[in-house]
């Protein structure tokens, strides 16, 4: 069994045939935790899951790139779309956390890669910074883990150094900073903190020589395996739409980077996953 703990099957890019894609994957045995990113796919997450009990379950959250209004291309994939600038509503998210199968919250965090042409970089990270912590106080008090999202500026790792300073901050480490990009001694201090990493579909790439060296180093106990589907499809899928079923390829190079076995990984990362998410 593979629990993959990040992915959008509740976006658009599934609207014709999430039932075959949420299927394919429980046919295989693997569980997925859908992930939203405002508050009309974070309804959409809760929603699917709600019919899919056990095996599939909702995250709700707003991510910094829809608190302002721009056009987002994802990278390696044809995907582009249009952000609306949206307030975090608290009070509409609380209603959602009241469901049994929400069982995390976010995708929160900081995004400095995509940041809006018509406002000063500044003011956009404070207005980020501002509505995580109000995630991780809403995390906090309804005692569920945080999924965290963390996109640097191109070529350094600034933003997983603000998320730190934010977490110290609030107190709260209680969660997984998801998709990881950022460097070693990064990870080993949250890791120090409590927090989990989580790697997607990026570990198969054979350029990703450093997420490599990072794999290798960190307990097997500390990480967790994620698609971020539809995007970051794994070696061989590269390119195309990513679905949750591919988390068995993220956790099959994990095993190789580690030497060891396949079963291992899937039954270490599944226990986390289980004992984080309370599933
Ligand atoms: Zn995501």
């Amino acid at each position: 069994m593979l629990i993959d703990t990040h992915c959008h099957v509740n976006f658009s890019a599934y609207k014709d045939d999430y039932e075959q894609v949420i299927q394919n994957s429980l046919n295989e045995n693997i569980w997925l935790i859908n992930i939203g990113s405002q508050l009309s796919t974070s309804i959409r997450a809760v929603e699917i899951a709600s019919k899919y009990q056990p095996g599939v379950y909702a995250a709700v959250g707003l991510h910094p790139i829809h608190l302002n209004e721009m056009e987002v291309d994802e990278f390696e994939q044809d995907i582009h779309f249009k952000s609306r600038a949206e307030q975090f509503n608290i009070d509409e998210y609380k209603k959602l956390l009241n469901q049994p199968q929400t069982v995390g919250i976010g995708e929160m965090g900081l995004d400095y890669f995509h940041l809006p042409s018509d406002k000063k970089p500044e003011e956009v990270k404070e207005q980020q910074k501002e509505v995580f912590i109000n995630g991780i106080r809403l995390a906090q008090e309804y005692n569920k883990p945080i999924i965290i999202h963390t996109r640097p500026s191109k070529g350094t790792f600034d933003a997983y150094d603000d998320v730190m300073i934010i977490l110290d901050q609030v107190g709260y480490y209680n969660g997984v900073v998801h998709c990881y990009g950022g460097s070693l001694q990064q990870a080993q201090q949250f890791i120090e903190r409590g927090l989990l990493i989580s790697f997607t579909g990026i570990v198969t790439f054979k350029n990703a020589r450093d997420l490599h060296q990072i794999v290798k180093a960190l307990p097997l106990e500390k990480i967790m395996v994620e698609t971020d589907a539809p995007y970051l499809s794994p070696e061989p899928f590269r390119g195309q739409r990513n679905e949750p079923k591919y988390v068995k390829y993220v956790a099959e190079k994990i095993a190789e980077l580690k030497g060891v076995s396949y079963n291992q990984v899937a039954e270490v990362t599944t226990n986390t996953a289980r004992n984080l998410f309370k599933i």
